[in-house]
């Protein structure tokens, strides 16, 4: 049976960017993702500006996205992003992570699933793995990544909302994350590479299933907002249909408090996508869980990252409440246009992930 002194369960943002530093220190981290590279994700693939400096540093340079416009049915509100935010599509951003990592030394093992896990329960013994091939591994360190839907508990959570994506192109942006408010749901345009546009959205459940369809749920948001219909039809679908997800409550989650295992990305805690913050709290939490790997302190970074994303995902959810309820978006973005300062504000606040 093979000894691995650091395991990553987990091959997305998150994953892939704690082997991105483990490797940086001369580790070999096994990185085991049940996927494979390139492939979609439901996401709107937008940057935060709060974990863009550590994807400078690997020469990742997503392309530049300076402010956004908020639509709900009867108002509008436009303002400039304190700092720049960034938004690059995951059939980039994921492959070229775990290509890095394979070439400094991690090994990244797609098409493996681990089913069944079980957790060293002192200090002194390692994790085993069982993966679906029947191949059994030891880990001393491990690092779970798993995302949103907690892999490694018996009970299925809660799925209240369901989460859409498509690529479209030839739908003119200009570096602006357009961002449409409507009753139980909202959705997001960005602009990706190659002159493609990402349209993500979330919404309640019941929301979808008050209509014949998912891809007529889709369609009756679109054709209920005179803005996004008109971009809409300016494009092209790239997607033969929307690609959907179920996607479970935000935020922290109750994790179990195993000797030498991190918890991180969504699998620590998720973010509402109105934050535009998910993929920034991934990418910190990697780099910062695989720093306390090293120095074997699991502890501390339980500690940290809890007390770090805390007010972050708070903020989160307040703005998915105003987007999810137009009226109460109408109120709030009445009370920006008085004070114009206020929208830069709370997004630096939101992306702030604080010390
Ligand atoms: C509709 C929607 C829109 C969003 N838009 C944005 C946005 O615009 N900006 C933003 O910052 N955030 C956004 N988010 C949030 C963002 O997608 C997540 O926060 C981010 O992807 C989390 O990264 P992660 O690495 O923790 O998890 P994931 O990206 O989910 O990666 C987990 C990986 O683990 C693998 N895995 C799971 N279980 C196993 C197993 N047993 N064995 C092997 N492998 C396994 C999976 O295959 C997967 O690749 C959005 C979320 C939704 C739902």
């Amino acid at each position: 049976m093979k000894i691995f002194d650091y395991v990553i369960l987990g091959g997305g943002a998150a994953g892939l960017c704690a082997a991105m530093r483990l490797t940086e220190v001369g580790a070999s981290p096994l990185v085991i993702e049940g996927g494979s590279y390139p492939a979609h994700k439901v996401c709107g693939e937008f940057f935060s500006p709060a974990a863009l400096n550590i994807l400078h540093r690997w020469h990742i340079h997503p392309l530049p996205i300076q402010q956004a416009r908020i639509h709900t049915p009867s108002t509008s509100l436009e303002f400039t992003f304190p700092s720049l935010a960034g938004s690059l599509s995951h059939l980039r951003f994921d492959p070229y992570l775990a290509e890095q990592v394979a070439k400094k030394g991690g090994i990244v093992r797609t098409h493996t699933k681990l089913i069944q896990l079980t957790p060293a329960s002192t200090l002194q013994e390692n994790h085993r793995l069982t993966l679906e091939s029947g191949e059994i591994l030891e880990a001393k360190q491990l690092l779970i990544a798993t995302g949103r839907i907690p892999h490694l508990t018996q009970q299925a959570p809660r799925m209240p909302y369901i989460g859409f994506k498509a690529h479209f192109a030839h739908i003119s942006l200009d570096s602006t994350l357009e961002m449409f408010s409507f009753p139980g749901a909202y959705l997001g345009l960005v602009p990706i590479e190659e002159g493609k546009v990402n349209l993500a959205c979330l919404a309640h459940v019941e929301k979808v299933k008050s209509a014949p369809s998912s891809q007529d749920f889709m369609q009756s948001l679109i054709d209920s907002h005179p803005i996004l219909k008109r971009l809409i039809e300016s494009g092209e679908n790239l997607f033969e249909t929307w690609m959907e997800t179920k996607v479970p409550e935000f935020g922290l989650r109750q994790t179990p408090d195993w000797p030498r295992a991190y918890f991180l990305g969504d699998a620590m805690g998720t973010i509402p996508p109105a934050s535009g913050n998910g993929l920034s709290l991934a990418i910190i939490s990697g780099y910062l869980a695989a720093e306390c790997a090293i120095q074997d302190d699991a502890v501390g970074f339980k500690k940290i990252w809890r007390k770090r994303c805390t007010s972050s995902i708070w903020l989160g959810k307040r703005l998915h409440q105003l987007f999810l309820h137009p009226s109460l978006g109408n109120l709030a973005l009445n009370v920006c246009q008085l004070f114009p300062s206020l929208p830069p504000q709370f997004f630096n606040k939101m992306c702030k992930i604080s010390r």
